[in-house]
């Protein structure tokens, strides 16, 4: 009994030091680590899919005013990496930072400002800006047509629906554009 307790302490003794000095000295995450997710601002265009995905519900858009904001609340990411494969334009990549802890809850929220575009019928603000611009641009692609821009990519849904009812002959009392 005794020596094998000893022979257990030798073998913990040989071992040496296996702890890590950190935070004391800083430690970078081993390869392939994944952390916090970043939002690029600048790329954002408010579409709201990472929102949709995003499984603790942390990522929320809201309309205020003139703008869209969508805000992520960092203190319930779990950095599953939903929000990155799902956005259309690359605005989040997942970093290698781990270390968030603060004593300043708003240290971990995020908030992204869009303005709103209005919609050309009915002026209703409908979408960012930014989304309108890009939904514009595909649609050049999309049909090869120039520079034409389609109008109803400038109307909302509704007014697009009422547009589509009246062309099916389902509403008549819709004005042309
Ligand atoms: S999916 Fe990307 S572009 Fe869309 S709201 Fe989220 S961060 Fe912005
Ligand atoms: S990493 Fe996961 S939990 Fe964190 S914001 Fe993205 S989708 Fe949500």
């Amino acid at each position: 009994m005794f020596s094998s307790k000893l022979k257990e302490a030798l073998l913990c003794l040989r071992a040496g030091r296996v702890t890590l000095p950190y935070p004391f000295v800083p430690q970078a995450p081993p390869e392939g680590f994944r952390g916090k997710p970043e939002i690029d601002g600048e790329l954002c265009v408010g579409c709201g899919t990472c929102a949709m995905v995003c499984p603790p519900r942390l990522i929320t858009l809201a309309d205020e005013g003139e703008y869209r904001v969508l805000t992520v609340d960092y203190t319930r990411c779990t950095y599953c990496a939903r929000c990155e494969e799902v956005c259309p334009e690359g605005a989040i990549k997942m970093s290698n930072n781990f270390e968030t802890a603060t004593n300043q809850k708003d240290d971990l929220l995020l908030q992204v400002k869009m303005k709103l575009a209005r919609c050309s019928r009915c002026n209703r603000p409908f979408a960012t800006q930014r989304l309108v611009k890009k939904m514009a641009q595909k649609t050049i692609g999309d049909q090869g047509s120039g520079d034409t821009v389609p109008a109803w990519v400038s109307w909302c849904p509704d007014c697009r629906q009422k547009y589509e009812a009246r062309i099916l002959g389902r509403l008549g009392d819709v004005e042309d554009d």
